[in-house]
């Protein structure tokens, strides 16, 4: 559950220096995904030999607009929610996707997302729960007459939970979450963006840590 919603967000993988380009002689404190930032942001002026010695190289980058060593690394999240989430989040260009598949996979039991303001309202939400099960009851319906799940999934909603995979390298990462954090964005969204906020804070604050 993150604020209210009853969303997933999990990191699957972060790219990091290989093992065989990190230096073992000395303490660096840098994750292995800021380290391969640093290690691309002093090829350009000739110090890599340097690598680790000091902390602030990236934000003095970020600060100076120097953006594009960032790119090189990226994050990949795992995420449970609505497909009016995932409908907003492919919006992002600069990403990679691989989403559930409604024409292969059948929606055989009712999952949706309740967004919290109607699971208080309980008139609000005895609605949205008639709605959710006639919707699933009528999918079933269709399905049991032989239509194909790729044809019957039109009559399921957009709250249907979805789950999805999806690759952002650092800067659009740092785009994303500034945009969808905000209080303009979908509810919904500002709890995954807010969740994958406090993860990349976590795994490298030197990128994140001003966000
Ligand atoms: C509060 C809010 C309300 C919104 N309302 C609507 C709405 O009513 N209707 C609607 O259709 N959308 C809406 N959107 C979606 C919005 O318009 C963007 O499509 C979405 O946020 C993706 O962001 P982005 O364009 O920065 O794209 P990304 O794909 O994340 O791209 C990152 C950056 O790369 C650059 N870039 C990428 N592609 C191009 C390009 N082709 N040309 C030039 N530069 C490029 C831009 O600098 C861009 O900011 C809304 C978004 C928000 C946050």
């Amino acid at each position: 559950m993150i604020e209210g919603y009853n969303v997933e967000v999990r990191l699957l993988a972060i790219t990091a220096l290989s093992p065989s380009e990190t230096p073992l002689d000395r303490e660096t404190n840098l994750p292995p995904s800021e380290l391969l930032i640093e290690y691309a942001g002093r090829l350009c002026w000739g110090t890599t030999d340097k690598l680790g010695t000091s902390t602030g190289r990236i934000q003095s980058w970020l600060a100076m607009g120097h953006e594009s060593v960032i790119e090189h690394a990226s994050a990949t999240f795992y995420i449970r929610a609505s497909r009016v989430l995932t409908h907003e989040l492919v919006r992002h260009r600069l990403a990679s996707y691989s989403q559930r598949s409604q024409r292969y996979v059948r929606e055989s039991k009712p999952r949706y997302v309740t967004p919290p303001e109607l699971a208080r309202d309980q008139r609000g939400g005895e609605i949205f729960e008639k709605a959710m099960l006639d919707a699933w009851d009528a999918y079933m319906q269709l399905l049991n007459l032989g239509v194909r799940p790729e044809i019957a999934r039109y009559v399921l909603p957009n709250a249907c939970e979805t789950e999805i995979v999806m690759s952002m390298n650092f800067r659009e990462l740092r785009h994303f979450i500034k945009l969808r954090t905000s209080k303009r964005s979908l509810p919904e969204m500002r709890a995954v963006a807010g969740e994958m906020k406090r993860i990349m804070k976590e795994q490298a604050p030197r990128v994140f840590g001003d966000l």
